[in-house]
């Protein structure tokens, strides 16, 4: 995925959720894009400022969210009440992991940008270079066990 894809994708995203396609939201894209390593949210609200002197704290950290729900970004917790992020690199292909619900029989694909860093890792552990990886989920549905009814069933 290119940076333009990745750009097209979030204004997509966007629309879908019913958001407006603002000009901060969109500097804050810019600025967590322009960054190849992690970075907290008060940094990335210094670097969208330089963008656009308007965007505000509250509109950075009601944007993160929106941005991993997209699987454009993910949030690394390290576990000490300080969050990281970092934006998915477009030229990589993001890895997909299918969750399977039984009861509804849908088919989630979901972002899943740790599965090929997870394969890597224990590969190399064993003296082998991973080829490929897949990640398949199989579950229940807690809102039709609980209620018996879900909007994904058919
Ligand atoms: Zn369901």
């Amino acid at each position: 995925m290119s940076l333009d894809s990745c750009r097209a994708l979030f204004k997509e995203y966007l629309e879908k959720h019913d958001l407006r396609v603002t000009g901060q939201r969109m500097a804050i894209f810019e600025a967590a894009f322009a960054e190849n390593s992690h970075f907290t949210a008060e940094e990335l609200l210094e670097k969208a400022r330089k963008i656009d002197k308007s965007v505000s704290r509250a509109t950075v950290y009601r944007t993160l969210p929106i941005l991993i729900e997209s699987g454009l970004m993910r949030e690394v917790d390290i576990g000490k009440n300080l969050k990281f992020y970092l934006a998915n690199n477009p030229d990589e292909a993001i890895q997909q992991a299918q969750v399977i619900c039984q009861d509804c029989e849908k088919i989630f694909e979901i972002p899943a940008p740790f599965m090929e860093w997870y394969s890597s890792s224990v590969s190399s552990r064993l003296g082998l270079t991973p080829v490929s990886q897949r990640l398949q989920v199989t579950a229940t549905c807690d809102e039709f066990r609980k209620t018996g009814k879900c909007r994904n069933r058919a």
